[in-house]
C-alpha cells in the first residue's frame, strides 16, 4: 500500500530514483554488507543519473536543485532498501566550497564533483580525543610559505579509501591564542590523491554496519596554502553554516528508512498468518507499526518546515535539529517494530531487516547524537543555560 506524503514538488525525482534504486536490490546490499564492500556501482549509477551533483548550481555544471530535491533523493534511496551513506556527504561538503570557496576554488572542483570525476566523499572533522566537543580538536596546520604542514589525527572519517578530495577542520592557531574558542581553526580541500602515503596514512574501522569508517594520520602532510577555503580561521564557522543542509538531508534518510521498515512490517503482518489468523489483526503487533509511522509523518513536517526556510534564505537551525532527532526516533521506533513483527525472521540476514536495523542506529549518534540536539534545543530555543 502506498504511504502518503505532503504535498512534494518532486514526484517525478522520486519516481526516476525509485526506478534507479530498484537495479540493486537486497542481495546487492547484502553481498555487499558481509564484504564490508563499498557499493560502487549504485555510486555510480547515482552519479551517473546527475543525483548527486542536484545541489551544484547549474554555472558549475549540477543541475541547480533545490535542497528539498536532495531531500526526495536521499530520501527515495533509503525508502527503497538502499543507503545513501555511501555518497551523501558530497551534496553537503560541497556546500563549504560554494559558499565560501573563491572562484577559482569553485571552477576547479565542482564541475568535477558534478560529473563524478572528482569525488568529494571524505569530512575530517571528528577526532579521538576532542569528539563532540569539536572546537578542542588537535590536527594542527601551520603555515610555512606556499603551504601548510599538517600534523594530527581524524578518526570516524567516512569513506576516505573511496574519495579523491577531503574536507578538512584543523587549527591553524593554537587555543591559547584566540579569544574564543570557535576562532583559529580551517578548513581545506585536502587532494588525498597527492597526500596518501606522503604524510597521510588512512586505516579503515570495522563497524557493526558496512559504513566505510577510516581514521586518518597526518605527519607532515603538505596541503597548498592555495587549498584553504575562505579566510583563515573562520573554518568553524564555514562548517557550522553548513549543518543545518546536513541535517536536514540526514534527517530525510531517516524518513527514508522509517517508510521502509513500516511498509515492510505492515506488510509481513498482513501475511504472516499465526494461530490461524494474521499477526497484523492483534493490537499488540499494529499499533507500534502505527505509531511509528504517526512519528514519521510528524517528523516528516518538522523536515518539510526546515527545508522550506532553508530554501527562502532563512536559518532554520531549530527546524534541522528537531527534525534530525524526531526522524532519527521514527526511523528507530519503525526498525524496532519492524524486528519484533518479523519475530525470529527479523534475525535472518535474507530478509534485510536486521540489516537496516543496524544502519539506522546509527543515526542517534551521527553525525550529532540525540543529547547534543537536546542541548541545542534547551540553550539556543528555550534559553535555559548551557550544560556543557
Ligand atoms: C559510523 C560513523 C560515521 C561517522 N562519520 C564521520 C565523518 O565522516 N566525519 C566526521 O568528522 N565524523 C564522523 N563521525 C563522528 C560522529 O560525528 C561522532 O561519533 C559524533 O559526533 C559523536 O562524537 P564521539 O563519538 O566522539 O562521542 P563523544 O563526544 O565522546 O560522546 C559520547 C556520548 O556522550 C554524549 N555527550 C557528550 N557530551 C555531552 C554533553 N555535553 N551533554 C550530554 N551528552 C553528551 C554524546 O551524546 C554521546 O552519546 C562518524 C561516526 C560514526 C560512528
Amino acid at each position: 500500500m502506498d504511504q502518503p506524503r505532503l504535498v512534494d514538488p518532486h514526484t517525478e525525482i522520486r519516481e526516476e530514483v525509485a526506478k534507479l534504486c530498484a537495479r540493486y536490490p537486497g542481495e546487492y546490499w547484502r553481498k555487499l554488507d558481509q564484504e564490508r564492500a563499498y557499493p560502487t556501482a549504485f555510486v555510480r549509477a547515482l552519479t551517473e543519473a546527475g543525483y548527486l551533483g542536484a545541489l551544484i548550481p547549474e554555472e558549475y555544471g549540477g543541475a541547480g536543485l533545490p535542497l528539498s530535491a536532495g531531500a526526495a533523493i536521499l530520501e527515495t534511496i533509503h525508502a527503497e532498501g538502499c543507503n545513501a551513506a555511501a555518497c551523501h556527504a558530497q551534496m553537503y561538503i560541497m556546500g563549504t566550497i560554494l559558499r565560501h570557496g573563491s572562484e577559482d576554488q569553485k571552477r576547479q572542483y565542482l564541475p568535477g564533483i558534478a560529473t563524478g570525476a572528482l569525488r568529494l566523499q571524505a569530512f575530517g572533522v571528528t577526532e579521538p580525543t576532542s569528539g563532540t566537543d569539536t572546537t578542542s580538536l588537535r590536527t594542527f596546520a601551520r603555515l610555512d610559505g606556499d603551504h601548510y604542514v599538517v600534523n594530527g589525527q581524524k578518526v570516524w572519517t567516512s569513506r576516505a579509501e573511496h574519495s579523491d578530495l577531503m574536507l578538512l577542520l584543523a587549527r591553524t592557531t593554537s587555543r591559547d591564542k584566540v579569544e574564543k574558542r570557535t576562532e583559529g581553526l580551517s578548513t581545506f580541500v585536502v587532494d588525498m590523491r597527492e597526500t596518501l602515503g606522503k604524510g597521510m596514512t588512512i586505516t579503515p574501522i570495522r563497524t557493526m554496519m558496512n559504513h566505510n569508517s577510516t581514521q586518518i594520520f597526518f605527519d607532515n602532510m603538505i596541503v597548498p596554502a592555495a587549498n584553504l577555503i575562505g579566510k583563515e580561521g573562520r573554518g568553524f564557522r564555514y562548517i557550522l553554516d553548513g549543518m543545518n543542509a546536513e541535517r536536514l538531508l540526514i534527517a530525510a534518510e531517516c524518513i527514508g528508512d522509517a517508510r521502509w521498515f513500516i511498509k515492510k512490517a505492515a506488510d509481513y503482518a498482513r501475511e504472516r498468518v499465526v494461530f490461524g489468523r494474521p499477526i497484523g489483526q492483534n493490537q499488540g503487533i499494529q499499533f507500534p507499526i502505527a505509531r511509528a509511522y504517526a512519528q514519521m509523518r510528524a517528523a516528516e513536517l518538522m523536515v518539510q518546515a526546515g527545508l522550506a526556510k532553508f530554501e527562502a534564505g532563512q536559518t532554520p537551525g531549530e527546524e534541522a535539529n528537531m527534525g534530525k532527532m524526531l526522524a532519527a526516533d521514527a526511523a528507530w521506533a519503525a526498525a524496532e517494530a519492524c524486528i519484533q513483527t518479523h519475530g525470529g525472521f527479523g534475525f535472518a540476514e535474507e530478509y534485510d531487516v536486521e540489516r537496516k536495523f543496524r544502519e539506522t542506529r546509527l543515526y542517534q549518534v551521527a553525525p550529532i547524537s540525540t543529547n547534543l540536539i537536546l542541548s541545542y534545543v534547551a540553550e539556543h530555543v528555550l534559553g535555559m543555560p548551557r550544560s556543557y
